[in-house]
């Protein structure tokens, strides 16, 4: 093996469910380059919440969100490219802008990374760690887990609530939906987060399928 292609990104830096750390450290220990994927987790860390979008630019007016995620990523030292995933000819020029001359983040740069990753992280509503321990005895066979996310990225990213309706409708195509939970309880019971599955359910319930 070359090298190991990760998921990473500031927001699933230390996410339990994704763990780009603890993935990103095992290849360190193991002499293994990191390829990166998803540096700006599928097109949200370019559009972050103005609260975060006023953070970066105080520091610095001419950089986008996504340049402050793609080099956090290129900033890690076992870090072999970054798959930034470019769409147009505006995303190019902005990508080349600070990759062809490339300056690692500061420590300042650093700390105003650490404020916006806890002021998104803080939005989560759904303390859900993605085990799916409840899914897999749903007699519904409803995507708890995955449903879960769909309305964590919603609160965290309000401006992408289409696409978590998109995912959503998608996803219960292949899953029972929401509002098919017909409250056995069996998930709360395995829940090691103590989440009160089933109300949640009809709050997404709500969410997804009335609007
Ligand atoms: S309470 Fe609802 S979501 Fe939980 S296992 Fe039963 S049917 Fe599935
Ligand atoms: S058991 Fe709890 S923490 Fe685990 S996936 Fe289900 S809701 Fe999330």
């Amino acid at each position: 093996m070359e090298y190991v292609q990760l998921q990473i990104n500031y927001l699933d830096w230390e996410s339990p469910a994704i763990e780009s750390k603890t993935c990103y450290d095992l290849c360190v220990k193991h002499g293994k380059p990191v390829i990166v994927m998803e540096p700006v987790k599928g097109g949200s860390l370019a559009r972050v919440p103005e609260s975060i979008d006023r953070l970066f630019k105080q520091y610095n007016p001419d950089a986008s969100p996504a340049s402050w995620a793609i080099r956090y990523c290129a900033s890690l030292p076992n870090v072999l490219t970054v798959l930034s995933g470019m769409s147009n000819m505006e995303q190019l020029d902005d990508n080349t802008s600070y990759m062809q001359d490339f300056q690692p983040l500061n420590d300042e740069e650093q700390a105003i990374i650490v404020q916006a990753t806890e002021a998104i992280s803080d939005a989560i509503a759904i303390p859900c760690t993605a085990c799916h321990y409840c899914s897999e005895g749903c007699p519904q066979q409803i995507a708890i887990p995955e449903y879960f996310n769909l309305y964590n990225m919603m609160q965290q990213f309000p401006q992408l609530k289409s696409n978590s309706k998109l995912y959503y409708d998608l996803i219960a195509k292949s899953h029972g939906k929401a509002s098919e939970c017909i409250e056995c309880g069996q998930c709360e019971a395995q829940c090691p987060q103590h989440i009160d599955i089933i109300d949640n359910l009809k709050l997404l319930a709500t969410t997804f399928e009335e609007s």
